[in-house]
């Protein structure tokens, strides 16, 4: 925890008090604000003022005292309807900004670098990936925001110290000044839209990422989906864009059609980077990712050489498409992550010979869209609630086996797996399915999986990846 000085003698409304309302709040103190905290909550509100934050209720406060409203970023600005305290605040005619504005604020004074990484998918890969990049090339970095620790959690800001920051698009909202010195769009696809209304509105916010970015700073943009190459366009009026593509080869910019990473500059190649052998960077949306920290890493001077070497030692994140350990030739993969169908073809585009655990609480239209990646499957393992359905689906395309449960499957798959005669076999977990009929969220059915593996006979455990 370090003072927030930016709002030092003011008025300050902090509303929203789980993890980041709190630390932020006591940065706001420290520095000198003077803070109004309250929740609709009354847990949330004992819990704060148990940990001695001065506690008001807003409803009785005339906003036209205070400078400025925190908001936290679960807390609707605009849909399905501004909360009332955004309400109050855009009456009082005061700014409505978030933890991560206020953390903003604290960098370029102290000469420090952001790093910041938005997206509909791949955020939370891309920012690890990143940290682990920079950390390679020996730079002192600190990772947070949407992922890991909030940012008021972090170290203190100071001169030369890179800050890898994953941000939402709630989090977006409410940085105005927002202005990184390398940002990123990985993608933007139907997603939250409950939140921000259209795909034009989610897309604005994106792209407001990029707003005040000007020629020194460098904006890598994915330009493979229609909404993200017209920002992409749009941003090229005022910044330099690093295009990303894993569709085609880019004559300037960073592209990896066939998992060979080439940074081209105006024709010239300047990089290369072989990703298909990464462990941790299977799949072509993974190659999005790595050219994202690929561009990060050059923008903070990382040498390619040194780039390429931490992407081979990267050891992925926690239960997305996370090799966790082996058994002879046979490789044993968790993506428990993959809670619907859409994200399981990712698992099942990226690997052959697949013995597949899947099951749980299905999405809408189960797992129908995944017929393509059928003949990829040399068996699948069923678990839970949507067993039933997905056999119907597999029936005639796919040999199954009613598992039931995480353990059988795992033991069947294993055995399975160990006798084939084709190449690099996996056992995957990747269910297209929520969790809660038989795990109270998909990180236990992850650790479960692991575990599981891991009582499996001369098995080898690899990675416990980064949580
Ligand atoms: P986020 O933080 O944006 O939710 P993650 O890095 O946690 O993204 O990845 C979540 C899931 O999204 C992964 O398991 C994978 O299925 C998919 N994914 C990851 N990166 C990408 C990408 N660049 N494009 C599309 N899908 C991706």
């Amino acid at each position: 925890m370090f003072p927030a000085k930016s709002f030092a003698s003011r008025k300050v409304a902090v509303f929203g008090l789980a993890r980041s309302g709190i630390s932020c709040a006591r940065a706001l103190e420290l520095g000198g604000a003077q803070v109004f905290a309250w929740d609709d909550s009354d847990p949330a509100v004992e819990k704060a003022r148990a940990e001695g934050l001065a506690i008001t209720n807003l409803h009785g406060v005339d906003f036209k005292t205070l400078d400025a409203l925190v908001l936290s970023p679960g807390v609707p600005l605009t849909h399905p309807e501004p909360h009332w305290t955004v309400v109050k605040a855009r009456q009082a005619g005061i700014e409505i900004i978030g933890d991560t504005e206020i953390f903003a604020r604290e960098l370029a004074p102290a000469g420090a670098k952001l790093v910041a990484i938005t997206g509909t998918n791949g955020k939370s890969t891309t920012t690890a990936l990143i940290g682990h990049v920079l950390k390679a090339g020996g730079l002192d970095v600190d990772v947070g925001g949407n992922i890991g620790l909030a940012v008021f959690n972090l170290r203190q800001p100071a001169k030369g110290r890179v800050y890898v920051l994953e941000l939402s698009s709630f989090q977006i909202d409410l940085m105005p000044s927002l202005k990184p010195d390398v940002g990123i769009l990985t993608n933007v696809t139907p997603d939250h839209l409950d939140r921000h209304g259209t795909l034009e509105n989610y897309a604005a916010v994106k792209a407001r990422m990029f707003a005040r970015m000007g020629g020194n700073d460098l904006p890598l943009i994915g330009v493979d989906d229609a909404p993200s190459a017209a920002i992409a366009a749009q941003v090229a009026s005022h910044a330099h864009v690093l295009p990303v593509s894993v569709l085609r080869e880019l004559d300037h910019g960073i592209s990896a059609p066939q998992g060979i990473l080439r940074h081209h500059e105006h024709g010239t190649l300047r990089g290369e980077i072989d990703l298909r052998a990464m462990p941790a960077l299977k799949g072509r949306h993974n190659w999005q990712n790595a050219c994202m920290a690929y561009g990060a890493g050059i923008a903070m001077g990382v040498p390619v050489a040194s780039i390429a070497a931490a992407m081979q030692s990267f050891p992925g994140l926690a239960h997305r498409m996370q090799q966790i350990g082996t058994q002879a030739h046979v490789a044993f993969v968790n993506d428990s992550k993959a809670t619907n169908a859409d994200a399981a073809e990712k698992a099942l585009s990226s690997f052959d010979n697949i013995y597949w655990i899947a099951g749980g609480i299905a999405k809408a239209g189960g797992i129908e869209p995944l017929a393509p990646y059928f003949p990829r499957i040399a068996r699948a393992y069923l678990i839970g609630v949507a067993a039933e359905a997905f056999a119907q689906t597999l029936q005639g395309k796919v040999d199954v086996v009613m598992a039931g449960t995480l353990e059988r499957a795992v033991a069947e798959a294993a055995a399975d797996a160990a006798t084939s005669k084709k190449p690099n076999p996996v056992v995957l977990l990747s269910p297209a399915c929520a969790s809660f009929d038989q795990y109270k969220n998909f990180e236990l059915r992850g650790d479960a999986f692991a575990a599981h593996v891991s009582k499996l006979p001369n098995v080898h455990m690899t990675s416990g990846g980064q949580a």
